[in-house]
């Protein structure tokens, strides 16, 4: 597993060419923050061009639809984004567990269908509040796990995981640090059950209120290798705080 933190932005619904800039500022700090590996998600439509403005940070996509072509109006294939330019796609995100009814069983299609075309992807999984409450969030994690995950060949490889509570997704509310790092261990305990040895390489972020002044104690945690990050992701400044407090763990 890289050693790197991975920190990435997820711009959802958001962004216009306009925003290029900031994706630019974006690119130009990961240059002198060579410790952490950083990319983003903007939107379907700014995947090209981010790419093109952007030499040094990765640029992905935020879902993509599990068939290789056909009738689907609307949606865009693992092929489509790995042509526009993207090297990862995320999957799985409650958003588009809530909004659209993926089940898990949707996620790991799409999961699969980015591997074939040798996209990395990204798999969420979180709890509700509800389900913490009613002290499920490890058993719900689990299975989301078990039910999400590709299992293809040197899947382990191109994976890497998103623990993001969905209670805590743009609320500004996070669990304790020690409430992260026991779904952390839960969640790699997960993967050895489904990949065996190479479970070990597979990273697991944190997502869900991360912002530049809370950035340095998660990433502190021992078992968390990085960030997904939405509202904070939207301007370089913000972003780039969480960039540094990341490149501040890699150096100790
Ligand atoms: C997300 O949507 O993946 C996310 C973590 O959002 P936010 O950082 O805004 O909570």
């Amino acid at each position: 597993m890289s050693e790197r933190p991975y920190i990435v932005g997820n711009w959802k619904m958001h962004g216009s060419r306009a925003m290029l800039s900031e994706a630019r500022a974006i690119d130009r700090a990961a240059e002198r923050l060579m410790k952490v590996e950083v990319a983003i998600a903007p939107p379907f439509t700014l995947i090209h061009a981010t790419r093109k403005e952007a030499a040094l940070i990765g640029v992905g996509a935020q879902d993509c639809h599990a068939a290789e072509g056909g009738a689907h109006t609307g949606d865009i294939s693992a092929a489509m984004l790995k042509d526009s330019g993207a090297g990862f796609v995320i999957v799985g995100h409650s958003e588009r567990r809530a909004d659209h009814g993926e089940t898990d069983a949707d996620v790991k299609a799409k999961a699969e269908a980015a591997l074939a075309v040798g996209l990395s992807v990204i798999v969420c999984v979180g709890e509700t509040e509800a389900e913490r409450d009613a002290g499920k969030a490890a058993e719900v994690v689990s299975k989301q796990l078990e039910g999400s995950l590709p299992e293809t060949e040197q899947a382990a490889e191109k994976v890497t995981v998103a623990y993001e509570p969905v209670w805590a997704i743009g609320t500004g509310r996070t669990p304790t640090l020690e409430d992260i790092g026991a779904m952390h261990q839960a969640i790699r305990l997960r993967l050895r059950g489904i990949y065996g040895e190479a479970a070990d390489g597979v990273r697991i972020l944190y997502g869900g209120s991360v912002k530049a002044d809370n950035a340095a104690e998660i990433l502190s945690i021992p078992e968390v290798g990085g960030a997904l990050v939405g509202g904070a992701s939207l301007t370089a400044e913000s972003f780039v705080g969480i960039m540094t407090a990341a490149a501040e763990r890699g150096e100790g």
